[in-house]
């Protein structure tokens, strides 16, 4: 019932020359039997958009203001995002909550006033490498998701991303027991706060080192509806395989 959803987050990566991959990706996945929704740098919102015309293939923010508008230099409104032709943005991305000090608290701001600008929010979670070792990882989890998810969320406006901060971009993963642990918590705490009809409808990815090679183990792992993707989202080449994975 839950729609997969492969989602590309290029980070601080990419130029126009980047907008071929995008047509290639756009080609080779015509009539795609999952959601793709890729987020480039916010100066390629506008050209991604253009670029793919009618295209199945969504383009997303990385980050907004939780304030509408006004006077805040350097950054970026969600109607702005919805204005370029962005329909989704992610928020709380770990490497935010460490170089610009988000706190859940910010995060859930943002995620309200993006959902009311009818953006799909992509909410990260995660822990740190000394948090699992020190068995603290359901804990931190649940604060972060209880925290950062406002009220206002929904199956449709809602997607809540799993990133183990030791996991992005280092080519480690968590076990699959360990993935499913934290993916079966967060839809039980779903269920809980938001009643089983949105709670079983807000799709859960999978995000941090995820490849062609471990793909497809990661996606059979229960409540693992499909993947946020760092390094191998930034060339189809390397995307597709991911995204054949869980079609
Ligand atoms: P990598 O896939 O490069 O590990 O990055 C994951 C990530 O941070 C996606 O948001």
């Amino acid at each position: 019932m839950r729609r997969k959803l492969a989602a590309g987050n290029w980070k601080m990566n990419g130029t126009s020359q980047s907008l071929d991959d995008l047509q290639t990706l756009s080609k080779s996945h015509p009539n795609p039997s999952v959601d793709l929704l890729i987020c480039p740098p916010a100066t390629l919102i506008a050209p991604a958009v253009q670029t793919l015309g009618n295209s199945a293939i969504h383009i997303g923010g990385q980050d907004c203001h939780h304030q509408t508008d006004g006077a805040h230099t350097g950054d970026i409104s969600a109607a702005m995002l919805r204005d370029a032709g962005a329909t989704a943005v992610i928020l709380g991305h770990s490497e935010r909550r460490a170089s610009h000090h988000e706190t859940s608290e910010s995060v859930r701001d943002k995620a309200r006033t993006a959902q009311r600008a009818g953006l799909m929010t992509v909410i990260c979670l995660g822990e740190s490498l000394g948090q699992r070792q020190a068995t603290n990882t359901l804990d931190i989890i649940g604060a972060q998701l209880s925290l950062s998810v406002p009220d206002s969320s929904t199956g449709e406006n809602l997607v809540v991303a799993y990133e183990p901060i030791w996991a992005i971009g280092s080519g480690m993963t968590p076990t699959p027991d360990q993935i499913g642990e934290v993916h079966d918590f967060m839809r039980s705490r779903l269920e809980r706060r938001f009643g089983p009809g949105v709670g079983r409808s807000v799709r859960l990815l999978y995000g941090g080192s995820v490849k062609a090679a471990n793909a497809q183990e990661i996606f059979d792992i229960s409540n693992v509806d499909g993947a946020l993707v760092g390094g191998a989202s930034l060339t189809a080449d390397d995307f597709t395989p991911i995204i054949n994975a869980l079609e």
